[in-house]
């Protein structure tokens, strides 16, 4: 799960790990308001969606009075940012963050994230903030510098020391960045979190050190012990769809193809996704309906692919292990009567009772295309998709 700058902030704050003062606002009155209680010369008002790059796309505005920093929120709130990683319709701004400026003297780069492979925490840090870090990797590698954390052993000072000096960083401002990184790690154990990124980490002039912005992300599967952090969730920025399927248990993620797949077991689906692109065509969704999946679950998967307005064809693709694949049948049908079914069907049933299924589908009398083995399936979809386009 991923949270919003201002409220990845709060975090930070809590942590001690120091960052700006701000405050949300919703309106460009509020921000303004927001600007006269900050009461500093400068103040930066920035949009507040899950995405980075806002800079770029217009999201974040200086402004040097109450009156700039109401029509900078004006001029964001309510406009669709677009950047490189927002979906491609972009994300519409609710609400903008107004927090006081900063004297910005040099712009580094920080982030913790796991390192798998070396089962260790990996801190990554930078010189050259406020770029993509992808970018600094491809072109200056050099100037990435990686210290790798012992979890039985936990973050040690002489390893945030090591990095400060890599940042060059001197005098007061080691000690403080020692403060910071300790405060950061911290709140990455304590919370469960994936990753944090800071990008930009700012020197001000006066020496000190500010999380200019912030990003976080949560593990899904510990989400259950942190009830305040499940609480900061953000259904405007999930994916409608993947909201539908979670509500009815389905392992669901959204693509941007014209496919639609419904399969049992991730291993499976994925060799569909593989098999459909293989095939040449595009999927517009992962979907593994479960090992033990009901005739309801099966109805309700089928009409949330149903629903998603790019989806030309469909697979249906079963294998029959727990799941008996006469009651798959029964759930594809009754959900294809109960939805005006308009797209082509390609169905592939092997395992359990899949004679008995597919006397199912023959007998409802719709437009269903039987498949025998999946790169038929994924030809035969590949194929029906194309000439629905
Ligand atoms: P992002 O574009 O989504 O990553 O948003 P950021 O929060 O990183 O802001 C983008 C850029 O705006 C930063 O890299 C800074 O250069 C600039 N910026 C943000 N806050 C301030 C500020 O307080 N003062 C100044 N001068 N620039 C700022
Ligand atoms: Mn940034």
């Amino acid at each position: 799960m991923n949270v919003h700058e201002y409220q990845a902030k709060a975090l930070f704050r809590d942590y001690g790990v120091s960052v700006p003062e701000g405050e949300l606002a919703t309106t460009p009155a509020e921000a303004a308001q927001a600007a006269r209680n900050l009461g500093t010369e400068v103040v930066v008002v920035k949009a507040q969606v899950h995405a980075g790059g806002r800079g770029k796309g217009g999201g974040v505005k200086l402004a040097k009075s109450p009156a700039e920093a109401e029509k900078a929120a004006s001029e964001i709130l309510g406009m669709t940012l677009h950047t490189p990683q927002t979906p491609p319709e972009g994300k519409l701004v609710r609400r903008v963050y107004v927090e006081a400026g900063s004297a910005i003297a040099r712009e580094l780069y920080l982030a913790i994230l796991l390192d798998r492979a070396a089962e260790k925490f990996a801190i990554v840090a930078s010189t050259e903030g406020g770029m993509e870090i992808e970018v600094v990797a491809a072109e200056t590698p050099e100037k990435i510098q990686t210290v790798l954390v012992d979890p039985n052993l936990g973050l040690q000072d002489y390893q945030a020391r090591q990095l400060a000096f890599g940042l060059s960083l001197e005098g007061e401002q080691v000690g403080r960045f020692v403060t910071f990184l300790r405060g950061l790690f911290e709140l990455y154990l304590d919370k469960d979190c994936t990753q944090v990124e800071i990008n930009p980490l700012v020197v001000t002039e006066g020496g000190e050190l500010f999380a200019l912005d912030g990003k976080l992300n949560f593990d899904d599967n510990a989400l259950y012990r942190h009830p305040d952090i499940a609480a900061l969730r953000d259904p405007d920025e999930e994916d409608a769809r993947e909201r539908a399927a979670k509500e009815i248990d389905l392992s669901y993620v959204g693509l941007d193809g014209n496919i639609g797949c419904m399969v049992n077991g991730a291993g499976l689906a994925m060799a569909t996704l593989d098999m459909i692109s293989h095939c040449g065509g595009s999927p517009a969704n992962f979907l593994d309906a479960g090992g033990g999946v009901s005739e309801e679950q099966v109805k309700a998967a089928f009409k949330l692919i149903l629903q998603d307005e790019q989806v030309k064809a469909i697979l249906v693709n079963i294998f029959g292990g727990i799941v008996r694949c006469d009651l798959i049948a029964q759930g594809v049908v009754a959900a294809a009567k109960e939805l005006d079914l308009d797209v082509p069907v390609v169905v592939r049933l092997q395992g359990t009772n899949a004679p008995e299924g597919l006397k199912i589908l023959e007998e409802s009398g719709l437009d269903l295309i039987p498949a025998e083995t999946l790169a038929e399936a994924g030809t035969q979809v590949v194929a029906a998709a194309a000439q629905a386009q």
